[in-house]
């Protein structure tokens, strides 16, 4: 006989994982099912630390969102008896027309939310760890901080199955089939029919919805740990988590020593080198290293101790890098959540509550039509158009 669920979300890392935990906490019959074991090495959502800000310089649009998100966050926390997010604050460095530091202020702005401007004397005084060149400046957003994304996870996994999810794990869904009644979920294992199905299958998106294998890019992250030389301005306290402009090169990201292995840096989108999200990720190599390295000799002198780690891992870059949280057009029953092109962890907290009210209510009051299939197209069109002209 076929099991019957409420909802099916398909894929527990980040925005799966929050899915099944607020679908389950309003009685919602639901199952997940995930191909591996969540936050695993090939997914999106493993490697101790993501950052999180509330002055978002990639659109102040996001900042409702991001709210919401901050709420989520601590309600997790309250519910788990854990620590989920930690604030360091974070420092958004570069010249001051730089993407980085226009937006974040522009961002803080319009949104009446704190902030403080740094030049570069003053950075050397409050913030020895980062090295600025004259001219640099820095934009502190006081209530940024990070994230420990296996904890979200794992947490919003286990609250869920508390709440009477069914989980599955080391499955992996084959096809989902929607008609008039409902939809059918297939795996190796067996099937299943939900009323509603939730895709959230991170670099493997494509597989399952088929408009976005044209537009769904999987691409290599590199990110390397490093043993301070001075132990002492690279703690928590003394160091923000950090974003920096470097111009053409475009930005890295990085947190204070949080942890055993010591400060993280990455270069955001790195080579941006496509990957096949079914090979094992491709390993760090001498080039990785090289521009890690370099960068946290130049930027972080504090920092730039011994390299104890580095490892690969995944972002899945929409066109217009932005998200895609939506219905698959023409088809009521299935909602897509898509891996969120490299920034989208701050928001799995939001993310989780949208899937729950698309799947159950049809819609949500959250603002989220900036990341319609619609919006993706549209930014498309205008793309080829500026091409053309
Ligand atoms: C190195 C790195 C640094 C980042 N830094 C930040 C940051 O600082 N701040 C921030 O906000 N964001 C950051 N991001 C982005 C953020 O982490 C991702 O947007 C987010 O984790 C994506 O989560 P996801 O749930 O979409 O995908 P995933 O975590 O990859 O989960 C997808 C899951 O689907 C499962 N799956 C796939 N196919 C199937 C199938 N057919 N059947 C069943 N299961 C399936 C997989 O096994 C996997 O567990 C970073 C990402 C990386 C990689």
């Amino acid at each position: 006989m076929t099991a019957e669920f409420d909802v099916a979300v398909i894929g527990l890392g980040a925005m799966g994982s929050a899915a099944v935990s607020f679908l389950s906490a309003r009685g919602v019959k639901t199952i997940g099912i995930d191909a591996h074991f969540p936050a695993h090495a090939s997914s999106s959502s493993h490697g101790d630390s993501r950052l999180i800000r509330l002055g978002y310089f990639e659109d102040p649009s996001y900042v409702p969102l991001l709210q919401r998100a901050y709420e989520n966050w601590r309600a997790l926390e309250a519910r788990l008896r854990a620590d989920v997010l930690t604030i360091t604050g974070v420092l958004q460095i570069g010249k001051p027309d730089s993407k980085i530091v226009s937006g974040t202020r522009a961002s803080c702005k319009l949104h009446h939310l704190p902030y403080e401007e740094l030049d570069q004397k003053a950075m050397a005084t409050r913030f020895p760890a980062f090295a600025l060149d004259e001219g640099e400046m820095a934009v502190l957003d006081p209530q940024g901080g990070y994230l420990r994304p296996e904890t979200a996870v794992m947490g919003y996994l286990n609250l869920a199955a508390a709440d009477g999810a069914v989980l599955h794990f080391g499955e992996r869904v084959t096809a989902i089939e929607p008609d008039d009644a409902g939809v059918t979920i297939s795996s190796a294992v067996g099937s299943y029919r939900a009323r509603k199905v939730i895709v959230s299958t991170g670099s493997w998106i494509a597989e399952l919805v088929p408009q976005l294998r044209e537009h769904a890019n999987p691409i290599r992250q590199v990110v390397a740990w490093y043993q301070p030389r001075d132990g002492f301005v690279t703690q928590p306290h003394r160091m923000p988590a950090f974003l920096r402009d470097e111009g053409e090169e475009g930005s890295y990201f990085g947190f204070p020593a949080i942890g055993v292995d010591g400060i993280k840096v990455g270069r955001h989108a790195h080579f941006m080198e496509p990957i096949d999200p079914n090979q094992a990720n491709p390993p760090v190599n001498d080039r990785d290293n090289a521009l890690l390295d370099g960068f946290i000799a130049k930027r972080l002198p504090a920092a730039a101790g011994v390299r104890v780690n580095a490892v690969t891992c995944r972002y899945t870059m929409l066109p217009s890098e932005d998200f895609l949280i939506d219905h698959m057009p023409g088809e009521p029953r299935v909602v897509v959540a898509s891996p969120c092109s490299g920034h989208g962890f701050k928001f799995t907290s939001v993310v989780g509550e949208i899937l729950a009210d698309l799947a159950m209510e049809g819609g949500t009051g959250l603002p989220i039509s900036a990341f319609s299939f619609e919006a993706m197209e549209s930014f498309l069109a205008q793309r080829k158009m500026r091409a053309r002209s």
